[in-house]
């Protein structure tokens, strides 16, 4: 047992400290970066809807809204992603649609 006058620190050899600084910095990092943009992470897997896609094709949809007064951005169904350009929508799950697209279900 070491005497009380002596610092645990100074036992563990330097490069021992530095891993355990180093790999607890990241273990708590992770998360909190999942927490903080759980939306970035959400977009970053899905990709963009197609306008040429069947589904997206009977409702008309296309990445650039014919009245610039009507687009995803506004629409009831748009959830943004947290990047300004793309979003999610409650018709086209799995799938992103451009905050300046429109579809026929626009709604306000
Ligand atoms: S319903 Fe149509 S207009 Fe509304 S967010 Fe989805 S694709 Fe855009």
């Amino acid at each position: 047992m070491p005497h009380p006058s002596v610092n645990r620190r100074d036992l563990l050899p330097s490069s021992r400290r530095k891993f355990i600084r180093t790999v607890g910095a990241q273990v708590i990092a992770i998360p909190l970066g999942a927490i903080a943009y759980p939306t970035l992470l959400l977009a970053a897997d899905k990709p963009k809807l197609d306008p040429a896609e069947p589904t997206a094709t009977a409702l008309g949809y296309t990445h650039t809204a014919p009245n610039p007064n009507k687009n995803c951005e506004d629409c009831q169904l748009f959830k943004s992603s947290g990047t300004a350009k793309w979003g999610r929508c409650a018709i086209f799950s799995g799938k992103l649609v451009n905050a300046k697209g429109w579809c026929y279900s626009w709604s306000a």
